[in-house]
């Protein structure tokens, strides 16, 4: 059902936002017999409007086509979705509970209240249970378990991890095909295409200003309001507002360095299920995994290495990407004047940018040990591999001009906890001194979750919204 657009709406509760923090918050609110509304500036596309990572899916369901960057040296490239859904659309799902020593990290730092992993386990599992969480059956197609190979060559542990998929309908799970429809069954209203510009708080009650489909401009009136635009544009709102103690100040990310391997073999062949396999155990200082391998991102990745490239159009078959990600960088969000994108930005420390970088040798040793005969960094200046022992000529650091950072994973600009001096709300998502507004989404995190970050993003929404409902979102 459409629902009608009036110049003047109101709720009990509005939502703006419809990744994973939004769609679960306003879920619980509707069930909980409240009248929610559910503000999306994005598209309502069905889950399949486009193949995945297709063009025609980063054009229609990312912002900006997909090019959005954090500014320094180096910089870091990262996305964000913008669709019904959020991220869950477009990720691959990927799945894992916060790792408890990071929940703890978080208790110490941040003084977050009641976030152990025991406290979280009934919020991961009733997320879970409408989410669908599973692991692939059958064997893992070749160039994930070339990973698992090469680990294991070495004597390190690899792991097939869950997604958030139906194997049995060969289909990936997102919000909109399970959140949203608990949702508008529960009677909560959904509007697409409309772009919250600005909060303010008025008579005891949020007016959020907005605009539908870049033209017409409706004032929402809320009783409770969650913002969950994500960890990018929920500081952009907030500061547009007004709104900025602790507000964009602590933005982090989990940047990624690819590199591409040549094998002997065909691994990668059209209609092969997604790559699953990670190598976790030098988390947090790396983790080490599989990215999608179409002969379009593998062009992408090889930009700045022709020699490889060339190879694309006869061997895509034996080329496989792989990536080191850890949680190195600390950014900011500052909104600009005109209520356009907000600059972000981002600075590194060595340390981090090393660890980054032992973790591109550790990747380049397990792929030689999977029976790569070459293998590209892609790092601009860095020449490709044809063995394991050419690795000793490479610098002592990586060079910060071929840092070639990329990010799908942001979080932690509006950290949560009682630790005032740093955190932007409680530790349940209320917005200090700001009665009746919460945050809902990544912005929450108290810093990188390590792990792939969408099931924390899940747990701690279900967490708080339940907390709320509880309170009567006093
Ligand atoms: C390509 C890609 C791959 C990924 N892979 C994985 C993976 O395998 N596993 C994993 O766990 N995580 C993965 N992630 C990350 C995961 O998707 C995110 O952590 C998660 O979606 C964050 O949820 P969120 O609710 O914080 O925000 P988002 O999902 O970003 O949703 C925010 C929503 O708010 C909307 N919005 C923003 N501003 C406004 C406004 N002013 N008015 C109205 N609406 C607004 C946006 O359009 C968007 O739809 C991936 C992300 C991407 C982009």
């Amino acid at each position: 059902m459409i629902e009608p657009i009036t110049e003047r709406m109101r709720a009990d509760v509005v939502v703006i936002g419809s990744g994973p923090g939004g769609a679960i918050t306003a879920t619980l609110c509707a069930e909980a017999g409240r009248s929610t509304l559910l503000l999306e500036e994005g598209p309502d596309l069905p889950l399949d409007a486009a193949p995945h990572f297709s063009s025609d899916e980063i054009l229609h369901k990312y912002r900006n086509a997909g090019v959005t960057m954090a500014f320094g040296n180096p910089s870091v490239s990262y996305v964000e979705a913008r669709c019904v859904g959020g991220g869950s659309e477009v990720n691959r799902g990927l799945y894992h509970r916060t790792p408890p020593y990071i929940l703890d990290q978080w208790a110490g730092s941040h003084h977050v209240d009641a976030l152990t992993a025991d406290a979280l386990t009934p919020h991961f599992e009733a997320c879970e249970g409408t989410a669908r969480i599973a692991a692939l059956p059958g064997a893992p197609p070749p160039l994930s378990q070339r990973l698992g190979d090469g680990a294991a060559g070495l004597g390190w542990e690899a792991i097939a991890a869950p997604r958030l998929y139906d194997y049995e309908a060969g289909r990936k799970q997102s919000m909109s095909a399970t959140f949203i429809p608990r949702f508008r069954r529960a009677g909560g209203r959904l509007i697409a295409d409309m772009r919250a510009l600005r909060i303010r708080r008025i008579n005891g009650r949020w007016e959020v200003t907005a605009r539908h489909r870049c033209t017409r401009d409706v004032t929402i009136i809320a009783d409770a309001l969650f913002v969950a635009c994500g960890a990018v544009q929920t500081p952009a709102l907030l500061r547009r507002s007004g709104l900025r103690r602790n507000i964009g100040d602590s933005l982090r990310f989990h940047p990624m360095l690819k590199v591409v391997a040549l094998f002997d073999a065909p691994v990668n062949r059209p209609g092969d299920p997604d790559p699953v396999h990670q190598i976790k155990m030098f988390e947090p200082r790396f983790g080490i995994g599989c990215s999608i391998s179409s002969p379009s991102m593998l062009a992408l990745a090889l930009a700045t290495n022709a020699q490889m490239r060339a190879h694309i159009a006869t061997h895509a078959d034996r080329m496989g990407l792989y990536y080191v990600q850890n949680g190195t960088g600390h950014g900011r969000v500052r909104a600009l004047p005109g209520g356009c994108d907000p600059l972000v930005s981002v600075r590194h420390e060595a340390a981090g940018l090393d660890e980054l970088y032992d973790g591109v040798r550790h990747l380049v040793r397990a792929l030689f040990a999977a029976g790569a005969i070459m293998v590209q960094p892609c790092l601009p200046g860095f020449a490709m591999l044809r063995s394991v022992e050419e690795l000793a000529a490479w610098p002592e650091h990586l060079p910060r001009r071929s840092a070639l950072l990329t990010s799908v994973h942001v979080f932690a600009s509006c950290p949560m906890g009682e630790n005032r001096r740093i955190c932007a709300t409680d530790s349940w998502g209320r917005v200090h001194d700001a009665d009746g507004l919460r945050i809902a989404d990544a912005s929450l995190m108290c810093g990188p979750t390590i792990a792939n970050p969408q099931g924390s993003v899940m747990a701690i929404a279900h967490r708080n919204a339940l907390q709320a409902i509880e309170r009567r979102f006093a």
